[in-house]
């Protein structure tokens, strides 16, 4: 097992990766930037190590800095967490050729996965059903309309290399195909560095769900059952829970099947996550995520299994210990994501937290980075903390949640909790009954006060 630890990377997920390296013994390295010298992650870790200046660019993504603090202070080996350098397979390279372990999937993966082209065609040629479109690189205009032509409108046109919810552009009808072509390639290459595009069939009105999944790197793969995250704002997440309230054991178990058989012949390793659109009791493959997530925790909540401290067990070269028939999914959790934002414009609203009074209680977990005075900085994602509830059943779920939000106090700063709060108090959403197009609708129709 490793010694010591470097994690790269700041906020509610350093400290998330910390706390499972204490809880096993391991010590920790935090690195941070100027802007983060007070952070709650640099105060709570065994050492920590100033990489740059605020510039997520020359800090939380200078890998030349973050291979010195770990050689400096001896780690021996890098957790990533998610965002930042978490999926960058030349960093994983990097890591290893200076002796350290990544922890996480080995580059080939990262690389296979990252391209969302090569991934969609790696899963249908393992058997995983995938969304209508193109077979690949859609070239030029007319090939994109012989490709939507055959799907049929509308279409989505999507950057090969795009992530976190950038870099996608719909067609409703012939006429806007070609305006949404260039407006597309012209964003990837701008956000991405890489013009090439592919198209799906736009779905009106699918859920999205995911499938956790560990893998050993002695052939042991598990799935850790789904997560219903269908509650997005422009693409992005901002509620999920585990299960989803329309899938059953048996569609559980049918995809879980699925997706550890494809990945157990690929021999790939570590934690990992296949995202799926369900529209018309059919599931269809978007996209791998080659990383933890920013919602791993309603999965532990349901699971009892400490994500974090698997893919550490894991990297270190040890066993999973169990198969599928050992894993159980008891009762229900939801996660609201809280950003520094206001939760009407959602423009970001850094500055110091006056007061901080987190939830408790039974059922109730809070990750977050926030304490009184903190200066939540402007440089960084606005992110601040993720509420996590769990109960036997979802209406209890949803009851704890309420009570959580109304005792939940950030002050100083907006923050999206007025949001969760209206969240909840909906029938629709009481009743499960959403797409991923619901939230959209629900914060555009919402009376502001
Ligand atoms: P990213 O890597 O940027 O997160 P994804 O491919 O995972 O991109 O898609 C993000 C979200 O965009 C999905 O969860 C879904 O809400 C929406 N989306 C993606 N593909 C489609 C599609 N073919 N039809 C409708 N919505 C889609």
């Amino acid at each position: 097992m490793f010694h010591k630890i470097l994690i790269a990377n700041r906020g509610e997920i350093a400290l998330r990766v910390q706390r499972a390296c204490r809880d096993m013994g391991i010590r920790t390295v935090a690195v941070h930037s100027t802007a983060d010298a007070e952070a709650m992650h640099v105060r709570l870790a065994d050492e920590s190590v100033c990489i740059g200046p605020p510039p997520a660019k020359e800090s939380y993504l200078n890998i030349p800095s973050i291979i010195s603090a770990a050689t400096i202070t001896g780690a021996d080996a890098i957790h990533p967490g998610y965002g930042f350098l978490s999926e960058n397979a030349d960093f994983a390279d990097v890591v290893q050729a200076h002796g350290l372990t990544f922890i996480g999937p080995t580059a080939e993966h990262i690389r296979m996965m990252g391209d969302k082209i090569t991934a969609k065609t790696t899963m249908a040629n393992l058997g995983v059903p995938l969304v209508a479109g193109s077979d690949g690189v859609v070239n030029d205009l007319a090939e994109a309309r012989a490709v939507a032509d055959r799907v049929g409108y509308p279409v989505l046109i999507k950057a090969a290399a795009g992530g976190g919810g950038r870099g996608m552009k719909a067609a409703a009808r012939a006429e806007d195909l070609e305006d949404a072509f260039r407006t597309a390639r012209a964003e990837a290459r701008a956000g991405f560095g890489n013009d090439a595009v592919y198209i799906e069939k736009y779905l009106d009105r699918p859920r999205h769900i995911e499938m956790q999944i560990l893998a050993d790197s002695h052939g042991n793969v598990v799935h850790l059952g789904e997560r219903d995250c269908s509650l997005q704002r422009r693409h992005q997440k901002v509620l999920e829970e585990a299960g989803s309230p329309v899938l059953d054991a048996r569609a559980r178990d049918a995809l879980g099947e699925t997706v550890t058989s494809a990945l157990a012949r690929i021999g790939y390793r570590n934690a990992g996550t296949l995202e799926f659109l369900y529209q018309d009791g059919h599931f269809s493959f978007i996209e791998m995520n080659t990383r933890l997530q920013v919602e791993h925790p309603v999965t532990e909540m349901v699971t009892g299994i400490d994500l974090v401290r698997e893919q550490i067990r894991i990297a270190a070269g040890q066993e999973l210990g169990y198969r599928q028939s050992d894993i159980r999914f008891e009762g229900h959790a939801i996660e609201c994501r809280i950003n520094a934002e206001n939760p009407d414009t959602f423009m970001p609203t850094p500055g110091r937290v006056s007061a901080f009074h987190a939830p408790g209680g039974p059922g109730v977990r809070v990750d977050s980075a926030l304490y009184q005075g903190y200066v939540v900085p402007s440089n960084y994602d606005s992110l601040v903390a993720k509420l996590i509830v769990h109960a036997h059943t979802r209406p209890a779920a949803i009851a704890r949640l309420r009570r959580a939000l109304d005792e939940f106090a950030v002050l100083g700063i907006d923050t999206t909790i007025p949001l969760h709060r209206r969240i909840v108090d909906d029938p629709d959403f009481q009743a499960g009954n959403y797409t991923i197009h619901w939230l959209e609708r629900f914060v555009n129709a919402e009376p502001r006060g």
